[in-house]
């Protein structure tokens, strides 16, 4: 099946809207590698949201939200039927202390506002290269902070192209857990809550953790970040560098020698060698510590 109707019925149904037909997922991913989407759609309102959600549904077409690709593997076969890039929702609004952001605004943006309007809460976020709603789904945290800690409400559509408001009560926030992944909700908008402080002590935050973030992780190679979840009472990253898999290489893909939980590609990596590289790094770690590493990131694609 090649999805050129349905292309075509797309393009019809939403007329102004970004829309391409066969790209090529390495253009959209961090790491730089992907196969193909057979449609691939950027929707500038939530109406047009809907109608592509509808659509999807009522044609029984398989969807796949991206929004920045930072935390995602696409395997080199790509994505059949459609992939929605929701980038162009990106607003971002301050009112009193809280800040309304649209899924496709960065995070590193929304923390950057933050610090504009002497807000604090958002330090942790402002090197991590996701959009909102990428942040929302995997709890992103870093250095102390979460997600979890400032956000007070978010705007999900669901796949049958209903739209839901969210509060505390119902995030179901974990490690990298939320009730975004286990429904399948696609975020439109966060709300977050944040407290009046002084901007000195938010930027000190801020430049603190971003000099961490250079001295320790690869930021000079293309990458998904910390590929595997922290297992219980343990760090991914020491576990692999005991086992002396730094530098360790399939095709182009590497791990890191800077940062063991990271895998870089340091030479026209395909998606291929990422996925042999992670599952020998798996069966190494079993093999030496008997400890199951699972993968953080998300891979996503045909098989
Ligand atoms: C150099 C580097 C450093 C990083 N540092 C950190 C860090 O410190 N802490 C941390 O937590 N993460 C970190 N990450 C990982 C990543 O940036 C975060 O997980 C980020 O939140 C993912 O956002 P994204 O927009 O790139 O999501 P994507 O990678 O595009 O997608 C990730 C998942 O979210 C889903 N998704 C995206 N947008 C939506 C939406 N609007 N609605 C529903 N589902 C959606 C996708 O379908 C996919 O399943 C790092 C990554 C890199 C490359």
């Amino acid at each position: 099946m090649n999805y050129l109707k349905e292309y075509n019925e797309l393009t019809a149904i939403c007329p102004k809207t970004y829309i391409k037909y066969s790209e090529p997922m390495e253009n959209h991913t961090f790491i730089q590698t992907g196969g193909i989407a057979d449609i691939y759609i950027k929707p500038k309102h939530i109406n047009d949201v809907q109608k592509i959600i509808r659509y999807a549904k009522m044609n029984e077409i398989p969807l796949t939200v991206l929004g920045f690709g930072t935390n995602v593997i696409i395997r080199d076969k790509g994505i059949r039927g459609i992939v929605m890039n929701l980038e162009y929702l990106n607003d971002i609004t301050v009112n009193e202390n809280e800040i309304i952001a649209g899924c496709g605004a960065s995070i590193i943006d929304v923390s950057r506002t933050a610090l504009k309007h002497s807000l604090s809460g958002l330090e942790f976020a402002c090197g991590i290269p996701g959009s909102v709603g990428g942040a929302l789904v995997m709890n992103a945290g870093a250095y102390g902070g979460e997600i979890s800690y400032v956000l007070k409400n978010a705007k999900a559509i669901t796949l049958s192209g209903d739209i839901l408001v969210l509060n505390e009560s119902e995030f179901e926030f974990g490690y990298r857990k939320s009730i975004f992944q286990k429904e399948n909700y696609i975020i439109l908008e966060a709300t977050f809550q944040l407290i009046n402080s002084d901007p000195a002590e938010i930027r000190e935050k801020m430049d603190t953790f971003t000099a961490l973030r250079e001295e320790k992780q690869p930021l000079e190679y293309p990458s998904c970040g910390s590929v595997f979840k922290r297992p219980p009472n343990h760090f991914a990253g020491k576990l692999i560098s005991d086992s002396g898999l730094q530098g360790t290489r399939v095709g182009g893909a590497e791990v890191s020698k800077k940062h063991a939980g990271f895998i870089v590609n340091v030479n026209h990596a395909t998606s291929t060698d990422y996925l042999m590289l992670i599952q020998h790094v798996k069966e190494t770690v079993k093999q030496n510590f008997d400890i199951n590493l699972e993968t953080e990131v998300k891979i996503i694609g045909e098989e």
